[in-house]
C-alpha cells in the first residue's frame, strides 16, 4: 500500500518509526493509503530546516520571491487535472468540485504574486527638521499552518503563497484524512523555484499540532478546522506568545423574503446545501423563510429539486456530490438526523439508507430536508456538517436578523430578496462576518479577507488579502534624523517632539 511521507528540505521523507494511519477511499469504503504520523522529533526536524531557509528566502527580493509563486500558479495549472483527481480520491467530492477547491486556492497564490506591492511601506518626508520616518513589513521568521479535510487544496494554498511570498518559511501540517495534495504543492513549488526548506510538510495528529504549538521558534500559527479545536490551538499557541488566527466551525443561514425570486433562491439553496457533502463552512445548511406563504411556496420547490438530486462517485460528471469523508462521519450524521426525528423537526426527507450500487461500502448520504425546525433544537445549534438541509421559519425579517445575530456560530449569511433597503439594512445589523446579497457562498474573492465571527473565528486578522500579508508579516517604523552641517545636534533629556 502506498506510503504518504512527511515533505522536508525538499523532498519525501520517511520516518519508519512513525506511527501510521489508514487514509481512505470514500467512494469505496477501504483505506487506499498509509500516512506517516510525525511527532515533536519530526516537527523540529522540520523547524530545523525552515530556520536555515528562511533566513536565505528573506533577503531574496519581492519580485523574485513573486516570480516563484507566478511559476507556482503556471505548474498547479498545468497540473489540474492530476491534483483534481488525487484530492477526489481522497476527499471523495466530485472532480469538477475538486477543481473548484484546487482554482480558489489558486486565486490566492495570483494574489501573492502582487507581494511587491503589497510590502511596500509607508513613509514621510520631513517629519521634523532633518527627520524622515518610513515604515516596512519584514516576515516573522518560520510559521505554520494546520489545515482541515474539506478543503485540502484551497485551505493551505490560502495560508501558504501568502506566508512565503511575504519571506517565511512555512511548516504545513495538512489534515491527516486527505494528505496527498498537499505533498504535490509542495513538489510543485520546489519545481517552481522554491527553495529547499522554505516549505515544509508534516503530516500527523494532536501530537505534531501540540509539537508546533510548543516550538519557540515557530512565530505564528494559522489554523482552521471545528470550533472546539480552534479554541484550544488558540489558547495554547497564543500562551506560548505566538501570533494566532484560528478559524472554526459554523452554520450558515440563508434568509427569503417573501419578494426574493423563489426560483433562483432554490437552485441557489441547492448547490449550497448540499454541494461537497454539505462539507464546506460555508454551505448553507438552514434556510429561514420569512412569512408562511414564503414558507409554503419555497417548501413545495424544494422538495422536487431536492428529490432529483444525483449522488455519485467523485469521477461521475452527471453527479451533484459523492461520499462524506469516513465512516465515523457518515455515522455522525445519521445521529444528527435522528436526533432532529427526535427533537420534533419533521423529517421531510430521510437521506439514510441510500447505496450506490457497485459502492455499497462507500460513505454516501442522500439528501435530508427537515421542515419546522426550531432555534432550541440541538440538532439546530449545531454544525452537522453533511447533506442535510433545515427548514426554520420565521414571522419577520427582524426576527430572523435576531435569530441569526444570536447563534453561537457567525461565519456566512446569505438574503434573498429584490428589496435593496432590506438587504442594506440586513448586510448592517447582521452579526455574521460574512454575508451574501443574492450570493448563497459569500466567500470573498481572493483580495479581500475571509473570516468569520463569535465561534467560527478566533484570533483578529483573517485569512488571505491584506489581512493575509499583516498576519505574515510585522511592522517596523524607521525614524531617521540627517542634519545638514552634519555636525552634533544638541539632545534634550526630555522625550523628543517635532516641533
Ligand atoms: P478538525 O478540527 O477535526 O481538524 C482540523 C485540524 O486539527 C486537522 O489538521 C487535525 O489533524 C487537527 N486536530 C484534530 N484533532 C485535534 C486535537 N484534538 N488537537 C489538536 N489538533 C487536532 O476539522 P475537520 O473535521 O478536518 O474539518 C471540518 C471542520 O473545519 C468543520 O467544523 C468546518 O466548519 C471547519 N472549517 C472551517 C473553515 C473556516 O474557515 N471557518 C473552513 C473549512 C473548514
Amino acid at each position: 500500500m502506498r506510503t504518504i511521507t512527511h515533505f522536508i528540505d525538499g523532498a519525501r521523507v520517511s520516518d519508519e518509526s512513525g506511527r501510521r494511519q489508514d487514509v481512505f477511499d470514500p467512494c469505496l469504503g477501504r483505506p487506499q493509503a498509509q500516512v506517516i504520523l510525525g511527532d515533536a522529533g519530526v516537527v523540529d526536524r522540520a523547524v530545523a530546516s525552515a530556520k536555515v531557509a528562511q533566513k536565505a528566502w528573506a533577503a531574496v527580493n519581492p519580485q523574485r520571491r513573486a516570480r516563484v509563486m507566478f511559476q507556482f500558479k503556471r505548474l498547479i495549472e498545468e497540473n489540474m487535472a492530476e491534483l483534481a483527481a488525487l484530492l477526489a480520491s481522497e476527499h471523495g467530492k466530485v472532480i469538477s468540485d475538486a477543481v473548484g477547491d484546487i482554482q480558489r486556492g489558486l486565486d490566492v497564490v495570483e494574489f501573492a504574486c502582487g507581494v511587491p506591492h503589497l510590502l511596500k511601506g509607508e513613509y514621510t518626508d520631513g517629519a521634523g527638521p532633518g527627520i524622515d520616518v518610513y515604515s516596512m513589513r519584514q516576515p516573522l521568521g518560520v510559521v505554520a499552518g494546520i489545515t482541515p479535510f474539506n478543503f485540502p487544496a484551497m485551505i493551505p494554498l490560502w495560508m501558504l503563497a501568502p506566508a512565503i511570498a511575504c519571506g517565511n518559511a512555512f511548516i504545513l501540517k495538512p489534515s491527516e484524512r486527505d494528505p496527498s495534495v498537499p505533498v504535490r504543492l509542495a513538489e510543485l513549488l520546489i519545481e517552481a523555484g522554491l527553495p529547499a526548506g522554505v516549505l515544509n510538510v508534516v503530516h500527523g495528529d494532536k501530537t505534531v499540532v501540540d509539537a508546533i504549538l510548543d516550538h519557540r521558534d515557530i512565530k505564528a500559527v494559522s489554523f482552521v478546522g471545528s470550533s472546539d479545536i480552534a479554541q484550544y490551538v488558540y489558547g495554547r499557541g497564543a500562551a506560548n506568545g505566538k501570533r494566532m488566527q484560528c478559524m472554526g466551525g459554523a452554520k450558515n443561514h440563508g434568509v427569503i423574503m417573501p419578494d426574493a425570486d423563489l426560483d433562483q433562491a432554490v437552485s441557489d439553496i441547492l448547490g449550497a446545501a448540499y454541494g461537497s457533502a454539505g462539507e464546506r463552512c460555508m454551505a448553507l445548511p438552514v434556510v429561514v423563510p420569512v412569512g408562511e406563504a414564503t414558507a409554503e411556496a419555497l417548501r413545495a420547490r424544494l422538495i422536487p429539486a431536492i428529490e432529483a438530486l444525483r449522488v455519485g462517485v467523485s469521477s461521475d460528471a452527471e453527479a451533484h456530490y459523492g461520499p462524506v469523508v469516513s465512516a465515523a462521519h457518515k455515522a455522525r450524521i445519521e445521529d444528527y438526523i435522528q436526533m432532529g426525528v427526535d427533537e420534533g423537526a419533521e423529517l421531510v426527507i430521510d437521506g439514510r439508507g441510500f447505496q450506490l450500487q457497485g459502492h455499497e461500502e462507500g460513505y454516501f448520504l442522500a439528501p435530508t430536508l427537515f421542515d419546522h425546525v426550531t432555534p432550541n433544537m440541538k440538532t439546530y445549534e449545531e454544525e452537522i456538517f453533511g447533506p442535510v438541509l433545515q427548514i426554520v421559519r420565521v414571522a419577520t425579517s427582524q426576527e430572523a436578523i435576531e435569530m441569526v445575530s444570536r447563534h453561537q456560530y457567525g461565519n456566512g449569511v446569505a438574503i434573498f430578496t429584490r428589496n435593496g433597503a432590506a438587504a442594506r439594512e440586513f448586510a448592517a445589523e447582521i452579526e455574521v462576518g460574512m454575508v451574501g446579497i443574492n450570493v448563497p457562498i459569500p466567500v470573498p474573492v481572493s483580495y479581500h479577507s475571509f473570516g468569520g465571527w463569535k465561534r467560527s473565528g478566533f484570533g483578529d486578522l483573517n485569512q488571505y488579502g491584506m489581512d493575509g500579508v499583516r498576519f505574515y508579516t510585522r511592522t517596523k517604523v524607521v525614524t531617521s534624523r540627517w542634519p545638514n552641517d552634519g555636525g552634533v545636534v544638541d539632545q534634550s533629556f526630555v522625550i523628543p517632539t517635532m516641533n
